[in-house]
């Protein structure tokens, strides 16, 4: 696989900030699946080039920083991450590290890895003292006040040592969970997206009035510290804690790698039966000893892993099929379902992809579907499960945001709106229509659209021209000058004549070099829009499909309205492409140095005229050089391969 620098820092940096949405403001912006995959693909790329790691980089450290609005707490004994793995060939390859690092027998512990956030709790004397969240491993935030808050963490222990660090994991469990979200729904609050963070932006409140609103709760799995007692393995800790008063995550011992796959299918089968969202299960090496002697990295414990379960599916009613019109124009169909929890977030819609697909389910609303939350954050219909209604849905015949005619692309599977007018995708209509290859508008790119845009300014590309300086120069990013400038372009880009024009209509399958077949062909713009498609059909380049594209598109009232508009505003309508003969066909130029007549533009255009075709590079296959002053390296290659080679004097002969 080739990486780039370039790429890995780019995905460094978009970990980075996907962590802080997660970690800092318990709001995560991506799945965890996807964002699990990402941080695979940056594992493989640091892998592969050892050179690039950086300091920073997620894999190096744990994620999270420690807010300044909590008291800093050193964690006498850091609180490290897990190494992830996704499959039982890969619990087998630790195992195996694991019998070839330790030579004494030796057993393992499963557990499941709850889904919340992790502290360490301190008792002294058996009494709760302090507790910290994670915060980035070695120092974490003082959460004191608002953990004595949350009615599962003893407040005193049974029997337990002078002082000890217990860790575990503050969770909010689904009854709390659904509890406060039909709180907030019925006092039209917004909604928590998922039990994980609003337990993590629940415990890291200022005010522990708030955070006890949230009933939180907490479960142990770690002995961290315990001042004056020596235990020898992890499973005998778990016991420990739990005679203490502890309350503690299920645990099974494991003597073989059989063993440590069985207990993580039992897991992820029983997931629903837990009271919070498991996100995997652990497996951890028992003896403390030998622990110790395996170390861990700079981020996590050489002697763990932690198993992630596949995406999760589960079925839900479909109550309503919607239809979405993209910027592309793409229609996409979204089902409606009743709410789910999948991943944990509360989901009620689903990606139906577009009609093949509902045709090849045989989807309808009524029916019962089962759901996937996987790769991306939107989730998709796997199956139907149960069939409740007829047949499956079908597509409407116009676009929904503008009620003009609907097409499906004629090599894919995508059915598009035909509107020239069509909001959902005026941006890019607007962007394409001032476009190099179709009108040409200088300082016109998708920045300054987006801008005139969000002032109000226009809301399809004919507008363009009823713009005035003045109102150009309120929208953001934009002065007078600049205004003024783009108003002088607007004017200049009126004559660009009929085949740039054509191109910036943005019908399908004309694009600038069908455009100009056209306009070679037609004197103005309404001659070709009395063509009929027989007539299209004759031009040598337009198939029936393009003819067809053409004829639909004129027939369109949106597309009308949007002529009327150019007309009034003084666009030209008249073809610029004279007709020529093709002395060229069949003949490909490059063009290397400075013409003196010409610009490179203009000569590409003759060539074209010409029935010629101008290339960028030079071949075997290229026809002629053509070598203006200071030629680059392409004329030397032209000597090498014995390609012909032409001055500007030549040309001006051969196109006489
Ligand atoms: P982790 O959460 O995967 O694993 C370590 C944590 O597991 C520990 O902090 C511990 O508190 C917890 N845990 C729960 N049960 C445990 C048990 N029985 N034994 C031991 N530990 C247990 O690791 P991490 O590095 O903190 O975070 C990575 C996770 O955070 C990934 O799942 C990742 O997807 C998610 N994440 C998501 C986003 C996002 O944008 N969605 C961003 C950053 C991180």
């Amino acid at each position: 696989m080739d990486y780039t620098i370039e790429a890995y820092n780019e995905l460094v940096e978009k970990l980075l900030a996907l962590s802080v949405a997660y970690y800092d403001n318990d709001a995560p912006l991506v799945s965890d699946f996807e964002y699990d995959r990402m941080n695979n693909e940056l594992k493989r790329m640091e892998a592969a080039h050892p050179e690039w790691v950086r300091p920073d980089s997620p894999t190096q450290h744990v994620g999270g920083h420690v807010s300044e609005a909590f008291a800093p707490v050193e964690h006498e004994v850091p609180l490290e991450s897990l190494q992830d793995v996704f499959s039982f060939e890969e619990v087998a390859g630790f195992v195996e590290r694991m019998d070839a690092s330790v030579s004494q027998p030796h057993d393992y512990v499963a557990e499941p890895k709850i889904d919340g956030l992790s502290v360490a709790v301190e008792y002294r004397d058996g009494r709760f003292y302090r507790g910290a969240t994670r915060g980035n491993g070695q120092v974490g935030e003082d959460v004191t006040e608002n953990l004595r808050t949350i009615r599962s963490l003893p407040k005193a222990l049974i029997n337990a040592p002078a002082r000890i660090i217990v860790r575990g994991e503050v969770y909010m469990s689904h009854d709390t969970f659904n509890t406060l979200n039909a709180r907030n729904e019925m006092e039209g609050l917004p909604l928590l997206a998922n039990p994980r963070n609003a337990a993590a932006g629940s415990l890291r409140q200022k005010d522990p009035a708030v955070c006890a609103q949230r009933m939180l709760d907490v479960i142990f799995f770690n002995i961290q510290l315990a001042e004056g007692v020596t235990y020898t393995n992890h499973f005998e800790t778990l016991e420990a804690m739990a005679a203490m008063g502890l309350p503690v995550v299920a645990h099974t011992l494991c003597k073989t790698p059989k063993d440590c796959t069985d207990a993580i299918a039992a897991i992820g089968e029983g997931r629903e039966g837990y009271p919070f969202d498991i996100d995997g299960a652990v497996i951890k090496l028992n003896d403390l000893s030998q622990r110790t002697a395996l170390g861990s990295t700079a981020k996590y414990p050489r002697w763990a892993v932690a198993y992630k379960y596949p995406p999760e599916k589960k079925p839900s009613r479909v109550v309503d099929i919607l239809i979405q019109v993209g910027r592309t124009g793409v229609l996409t169909p979204k089902a409606v379902i009743e709410p789910i929890r999948l991943a944990g977030t509360t989901v009620t819609n689903a990606t139906l992809h577009n009609q093949d697909f509902i045709d090849d389910l045989g989807v309808n609303v009524g029916d019962t579907v089962l759901v996937q939350k996987a790769g991306e954050i939107i989730p998709e219909v796997l199956e139907v499960v149960k069939k409740d209604s007829q047949g499956a849905f079908q597509f409407p015949t116009v676009c929904p945001a503008c009620g003009a005619p609907v097409v499906r692309d004629e090599d894919g599977a995508a059915i598009r709106c035909t509107g020239a007018e069509c909001p959902a995708q005026r941006l890019r209509n607007i962007v394409h229509f001032a476009s190099k290859e179709a009108m040409d508008i200088d300082g016109l790119g998708p920045a300054v659209v987006e801008s005139l845009d969000k002032a109000g300014l226009i809301h399809t590309p004919a507008e363009l021209y009823s713009l005035d300086a003045q109102s150009v120069a309120t929208a953001e990013r934009m002065g007078k000058k600049s205004a003024e400038n783009l108003i002088a372009n607007l004017q200049d880009s009126k004559s660009r004549g009929l085949a740039r024009l054509l191109c910036a209509f943005g019908i399908r399958q004309v694009g600038s070099k069908a455009a100009k077949v056209l306009a070679r062909h037609f004197a103005t713009l309404d001659e070709l829009m009395n063509a009929t498609e027989e007539q299209l059909t004759a031009i040598d380049d337009v198939g029936p499909i393009t003819a067809k594209y053409v004829v639909d598109w004129f027939d369109s009232p949106q597309s009308l309205h949007q002529i009327r508009l150019l007309r009034e505003a003084g666009v030209s309508f008249e073809s610029r492409e004279e007709i020529a003969d093709d002395r060229f066909a069949g003949k490909t130029f490059v063009l290397t140095g400075a013409l003196e007549k010409y610009t490179r533009q203009q000569a590409e255009e003759i060539i074209e005229r010409f029935g010629g075709k101008a290339s960028g590079s030079v071949s075997k296959k290229t026809s002629y050089v053509l070598a203006g002053a200071d030629p680059g390296s392409k004329l030397t290659k032209a000597e090498a391969l014995g390609v012909p080679i032409i001055t500007e004097a030549d040309f001006a002969r051969m196109i006489e």
